[in-house]
């Protein structure tokens, strides 16, 4: 299904890409360079092994290349998937991740590890570890962690994206449940405008648009939040989108209008607010409606439909997520009004959570959002049952000490309390908010009589499971000697206790425990010494797999010329003004790890310098010239533009991990002279022995042994030794 030709290009493929050369694949080139010896490229064949047949492995690369030509990395539909996926959200459900600064570290999926070295970077939308240095983008994860080619990585991000690619083969059933989905998006959108006017413009909402002025909502605020009015009538919204064409079976799926028995149908949303509620990427999948009067109830949702589930949609997430991450803070609220007031008073990482009792799935969102969570529930609201079930998520997820509850005063929500006191009156209280633990502690203490020794009991038993979930020790001992304290207890009774209350749970709610174990790793303990041989396999595998030696502290080997390679394209990939410099001296073909070859190659095309024969010096800048005649009209880093060039996954996921990696620390110009000096002595090196073992075949042969053989060497130790002086 996935297999196309080798050579030319898909059937039916763009032209744009058919006519390409590079398609022709490295094959071609070695055969060709075979045929045409001369004194240059007989180490460029020495490099990828002139002796040994095309591996297998090489052959699925070349091969692999070939396929790439239907959807490569500069694919407009391979942009499309990534611009919509949000790698943190797709590494996040395999590997417990933690935010660290800029970062989210956790524990690397493809080595075995303790302490996490496998950093996922939001901003450039890229992971690499720096154990064993695997990196690259969604796409590369997707296949290395699941076992995936190329296209079907795309397959399952696109269908996850909701991108639909072009030449894919659907079932009846997956192309029936597209079209619903595009039909019911559609209508809400239709809906959502068919409201919004009537808020605007329609006497009958003059109550509403009162309302909103008097709640001190802008006329900005209500349009950017696209709020609605519904007319108070039982076929208002059911008859415009009739008369629209729209099918009322669809208006029925979309839960805009409710069927009665005898098959007519009257409008949900009748004599409300409307608030349109939006999926992450921003379209309508849903309404919230507000009662004006005294109608019950007092906010009505839409029911479930195929666009809308209640429990993994946060209010106003697409526009607050951006705002998260950059303050690393959430502002968790409970209703519309809520959000859309913190909104606007600046509090734009507000979302709203449609009800206290979070589920896991919004929880999980959240702590893949941002670092610290702030609950800013009303007071009744905040300590009742259904609100500290959903709490017990975090802890769950490890991420208790993440959480901190907002108290407000009584008889005030959010909304309330900004529009009485002001933003600054909202700032303190979020500054004063109080951890989720201290704030279990203390209703427990609430609760039960500590001055009796039961009463101290049933409050270390309610306390433990939120003490154990702390992920650090330090906070775990610092906590340990608070409650201590509090309750009047001997600190090593109490020590003992939580262990002996912990253990027991420990097998199985902890939630460090089953996050490493989903993330496929072990721990000692019950049960855990299969998850780690089952851990050790896979480890195997993999390594069986890269072919490369991995000592046991999980750090390959490297020779030290392919580190000054790595070194060296690295240094490229963030300085682009030195490319030119690089390539004035050294060749593709010189560097012999392929994935390096394959980088520089591509960075000497985009720099639109051909190899060797640029003028020397580092003037021009490669990636202002490039960007202007590729597809993507937005201007890309130079890093990410080579990257996206990368015809193997092999050269992809090293060339991710190196920008991951950052810039080489110290002097990028010095560390590239040195660099490209090492290949130079490394490619003289390697040409003097070769000339060394034919001059000793034609003497050991008693043959004569060509003077230029002997000058050429001669000549060349003379180079080296010149390099090692400059060097000292
Ligand atoms: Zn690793």
């Amino acid at each position: 299904m996935f297999a196309v030709p080798g050579g030319g290009g898909a059937p039916g493929g763009r032209p744009r890409r058919a006519g390409r050369p590079r398609n022709t694949g490295r094959l071609g080139i070695v055969i060709k360079l075979r045929e045409n010896l001369d004194r240059k490229q007989i180490f460029i064949i020495k490099a990828t092994g002139p002796d040994r047949k095309v591996s297998k492995r090489q052959r699925a690369q070349i091969e692999g290349a070939g396929r790439r030509s239907v959807h490569d990395r500069r694919d407009d539909v391979v942009e499309e998937v990534r611009s919509r996926i949000d790698i943190v959200d797709v590494i996040s459900e395999h590997v417990a991740l933690r935010r660290t600064g800029r970062n989210y570290v956790g524990l690397c999926p493809f080595h075995d590890e303790d302490t996490p070295s496998f950093n996922v970077s939001p901003d450039r939308q890229m992971f690499y570890c720096f154990g064993c240095q695997k990196g690259g983008d969604v796409f590369t994860f997707v296949m290395e962690h699941r076992g995936l080619d190329f296209r079907q990585a795309l397959e399952l991000l696109a269908e996850r994206a909701g991108v639909t690619l072009p030449d894919r083969a659907l079932s009846p059933e997956q192309r029936r449940l597209q079209a619903q989905r595009k039909a019911l998006l559609d209508v809400m959108e239709r809906a959502a405008r068919y409201f919004e006017n009537l808020l605007l413009r329609a006497p009958s909402a003059e109550g509403a648009r009162q309302y909103l002025h008097r709640r001190g909502l802008e006329a900005g605020t209500v349009r950017s939040f696209g709020l609605g009015w519904s007319e108070a009538e039982w076929d208002a919204l059911g008859s415009a989108l009739r008369s629209r064409g729209v099918a009322p079976d669809l208006l029925v799926e979309a839960g805009l209008v409710i069927r009665k028995e005898d098959g007519s149908t009257y409008d949900r949303f009748r004599g409300r607010l409307m608030f349109p509620i939006r999926d992450e990427r921003g379209r309508v999948i849903a309404f919230g409606g507000r009662t004006l009067g005294d109608d019950q109830p007092k906010y009505l949702n839409s029911p479930e439909t195929p666009l809308f589930h209640k429990s993994r949609v946060l209010y106003a997430l697409d526009r607050a997520r951006g705002r998260m991450r950059q303050r690393d803070r959430a502002i968790i609220v409970e209703g519309y009004m809520d959000a859309v007031t913190a909104h606007q008073s600046g509090f734009e990482e507000a979302v709203a959570s449609l009800g206290t009792a979070l589920s896991e799935d919004q929880a999980r969102m959240l702590v893949r959002h941002a670092g610290r969570i702030y609950i800013a529930y009303d007071a009744d609201a905040a300590g009742d049952r259904a609100t500290m079930r959903g709490l017990e998520h975090f802890a769950r997820l490890g991420r208790a000490s993440s959480v901190f509850i907002v108290r407000l005063p009584q008889g005030h929500d959010p909304d309330s309390l900004i529009r009485e006191r002001g933003a600054a009156a909202f700032q303190a209280l979020l500054d004063r908010a109080q951890p989720l633990v201290d704030y279990v502690f203390d209703r427990a203490l609430q609760a039960h009589d500590v001055l009796r020794p039961e009463g101290k009991a049933q409050v270390v038993r309610l306390v433990a499971p939120w003490w154990a979930s702390l992920e650090s020790a330090v906070a775990r001992s610092d906590y340990m000697r608070r409650f201590a304290e509090r309750l009047g207890v001997d600190e090593a009774a109490l020590r003992a206790e939580l262990a002996r209350l912990v253990g027991r749970r420990r097998a199985v709610t902890d939630p460090v425990v089953s996050g490493r174990a989903a993330a496929g790793r072990g721990v000692a303990g019950p049960g855990g010494d299969g998850i780690r041989n089952k851990s050790r396999e896979a480890v195997g595998r993999l390594r069986s797999r890269g072919g490369r030696s991995i000592h046991p502290g999980g750090v390959p080997a490297v020779p030290g010329h392919v580190r000054a390679e790595r070194e060296l394209v690295r240094a490229l990939l963030h300085e682009p003004d030195l490319v030119r410099r690089v390539l004035a001296r050294v060749e593709p073909g010189a560097f012999t790890d392929p994935r390096a070859r394959e980088a520089v190659e591509v960075m000497a095309r985009l720099a639109g310098a051909s190899p060797m024969g640029a003028a020397a010096g580092g003037n021009g800048t490669p990636a202002g010239e490039v960007t202007a005649g590729e597809t993507s009209p937005e201007r890309k880093p130079w890093g990410r533009l080579v990257f996206d060039n990368l015809l193997t996954d092999e050269a992809a996921s090293w060339v991710g991990g190196l920008i991951m990696a950052g810039p080489p620390p110290g002097d990028a110009v010095a560390l590239v002279d040195d660099c490209v000096q090492r290949l130079e002595r490394a490619r003289i090196e390697r040409r003097a022995s070769e000339l060394r073992q034919l001059i000793l075949q034609r003497e050991s042969a008693g043959e004569e042994v060509p003077g230029s053989l002997i000058l050429e060497h001669d000549e060349l130790q003379r180079k080296l030794r010149g390099i090692e002086s400059e060097r000292r």
